[in-house]
C-alpha cells in the first residue's frame, strides 16, 4: 500500500564541512525521496538541546548537543512513499562501523557521533521535527 510521508533529515556538521551536501541530496533523490524544503543554518547549543531533548538522560547528550551546534547544518524535508523508513534505510546504522554497505553512514560517517546525518525515527517524530525547523 502506498503511503506518502514527510520526514526530516539533517546533514550534520561533519558532512557539511566536507562538502558532502550535494552527494547526500543525490542519494535521497535517486531513491525516490523528493526534497520539498532545504536550508542551511547554524543552531545554538540551546536549540540543539531542545531538538534532542528525548536523549536528555543519555550519557552522550551534552556532547551530542555541542556537536550539532558546532557548525553549519543542512535541514531537509523529504517526501515520498514510506519516507520515514526509506530515509532510515538509506542512512544506515547509528554507528558507521555497523552500517550496511552503500548507506550514507557507511560511505561518509566518521564515528558514532560524527555520523553525517540525522533522520526522524517515526512519523510522529517526523511531524514534530519538521515543525521544529520549518514552522514559522
Ligand atoms: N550518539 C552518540 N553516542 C551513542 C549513541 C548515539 O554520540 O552512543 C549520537 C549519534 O550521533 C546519534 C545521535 O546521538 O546519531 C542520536 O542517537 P540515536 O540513538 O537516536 O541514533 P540515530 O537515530 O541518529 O541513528
Ligand atoms: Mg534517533
Amino acid at each position: 500500500m502506498s503511503s506518502i510521508e514527510q520526514t526530516l533529515s539533517i546533514i550534520k556538521p561533519d558532512a557539511v564541512e566536507r562538502n558532502l551536501t550535494d552527494k547526500i541530496k543525490t542519494i535521497f533523490t535517486e531513491n525516490n525521496l523528493k526534497i520539498k524544503e532545504t536550508k542551511k543554518l547554524h543552531i545554538t547549543k540551546d536549540e540543539a538541546s531542545e531538538f534532542y531533548k528525548v536523549h536528555q538522560s543519555k550519557p552522550f547528550y551534552n556532547d551530542l548537543c555541542g556537536y550539532l551546534s558546532s557548525g553549519p547544518i543542512v535541514v531537509l524535508i523529504l517526501e515520498g512513499d514510506n519516507a520515514v523508513k526509506i530515509n532510515r534505510k538509506l542512512m544506515g546504522a547509528t554507528d558507521p562501523k555497523k552500517a550496511e554497505e552503500n548507506t550514507i553512514r557507511k560511505l561518509y560517517g566518521i564515528s558514532i557521533d560524527k555520523n553525517s546525518v540525522h533522520g526522524s525515527d517515526s512519523l510522529e517524530n517526523a511531524k514534530k521535527e519538521i515543525d521544529f525547523f520549518f514552522k514559522s
